[in-house]
């Protein structure tokens, strides 16, 4: 029977209290279990202790997934994936605008491993076409990215990479399992770092990686050798907080359309980035292909403003690095996420230095528009 995302989120994956019945999940910290002789002995860096086993489930079912894994961050997500499905000799296409971590990691690390790379614009057909080489093994995407959410056409690179027997990973981290399921849109493997949405209170850094059993399996073999696995005290917190992550983020997505229709009526914003407004040049594609537009959205503060006063003049919303979690928190992309782009990247992408980046929390929105008028005037 097919449950309900509510249900789930509260309920698969939960570790049953056998002993005194209680209502959730015990935490087990053992290191060391019985001895089964099988290749499948429980150890926590084999990423199977009970709670890390039953974790996986819940992250597998909220993707449509067959099989999932939970790891110690998103990057050892991004990277032990990748690792497990190129080897050298291949090439690799990526999406232009990605993580800047997951960035790094390629034009860091790729070299040394024999991996080769292409950054595409990959809703241009061309362009993508023009990379792809006989030695291509994989298409990865981020969707909306970060920081202008562009939306990426999930079912016609999925098609393109299907046509040329080529593997898709999604990171799926902006959206979350509530907003898109890319695995029902052909994707082969979704990542996400837990430490944003999943976790949701700005407390835990985490990952995971989600896909078929076949594909997991190597995932798995690579994870055991790489060691990324999360410690169960995290594994036991990511599992309590999941529990309210349709809740949390219909709240932040209902929350956000607000916000971006407040500062696009705003004298003191010049131009708003959110899919879920008419105004998203992709609004359509984001219409169909997720089931609702995220808490992220992005603004370029006119520029009559002062952007570090603006950001001094927020009083409830918070100045901080990352996203996703129950608070409303804003950054500047030049100045954090993508300081290391050079102007001229930056430019090229479209991040202006007054683009100011809002995760949006569920805080009440005339409170968070109190907060921001403040800030407008404090920052003229
Ligand atoms: C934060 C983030 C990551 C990296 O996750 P960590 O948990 O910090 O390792 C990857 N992708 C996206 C989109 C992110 O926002």
């Amino acid at each position: 029977m097919q449950k309900g995302l509510n249900t789930i989120c509260v309920h698969t994956g939960e570790v049953e209290d056998k002993v005194f019945g209680g209502a959730v999940s015990p935490m087990y910290l053992s290191t060391a279990y019985e001895y089964d002789g099988l290749e499948t002995s429980i150890y926590p860096r084999y990423f199977n202790s009970p709670n890390q086993h039953k974790l996986s489930e819940k992250i597998a079912e909220l993707e449509k997934a067959e099989s999932a894994l939970i790891f110690g961050s998103g990057m050892a997500a991004i990277t032990t994936a990748m690792l497990s499905v190129l080897r050298s000799g291949d090439h690799v296409i990526l999406q232009n605008q990605i993580y800047g971590g997951t960035r790094n990691f390629i034009v860091e690390e790729c070299q040394q491993y024999g991996i080769a790379y292409s950054f595409v614009d990959v809703n241009n057909w061309s362009e993508l076409n023009s990379a792809l080489q006989a030695e291509t093994k994989l298409i990865y995407i981020e969707t909306p990215s970060n920081p202008l959410l562009e939306i990426t056409d999930v079912a016609a690179v999925t098609k393109f990479a299907k046509e040329n027997n080529v593997l898709t990973m999604a990171d799926n981290t902006f959206a979350s399992p509530i907003n898109q399921r890319p695995i029902e849109q052909g994707v082969d493997i979704v990542i996400h770092s837990a430490t944003k949405y999943l976790g949701g209170h700005s407390d835990i850094t985490a990952g995971a990686v989600a896909s078929t059993h076949d594909i997991m399996k190597k995932v798995f073999s690579k994870a055991k050798n790489f060691g990324g696995s999360l410690a169960d005290q995290t594994v036991w917190l990511l599992e309590r907080s999941m529990k309210t992550l349709n809740l949390r983020v219909s709240q932040q997505s209902n929350n956000a359309l607000v916000m971006a229709e407040f500062l696009e009526n705003s004298e003191h914003v010049d131009k708003v980035y959110y899919p879920g407004l008419k105004s998203h040049p992709q609004h359509e594609l984001a219409k169909s292909q997720m089931l609702g537009f995220g808490g992220m959205l992005s603004f370029d503060l006119n520029e009559k403003c002062d952007i570090s006063r603006f950001f001094k003049g927020l009083k409830l919303i918070k100045n901080v690095l990352s996203l996703g979690g129950v608070e409303s928190t804003v950054l500047s992309p030049e100045k954090t996420s993508h300081s290391l782009l050079t102007p001229e990247e930056r430019k090229a992408q479209g991040i202006k230095s007054n683009l100011v980046r809002f995760s949006v929390g569920i805080e009440d929105t005339s409170d968070l528009k109190r907060d921001l008028r403040m800030a407008f005037s404090e920052s003229l």
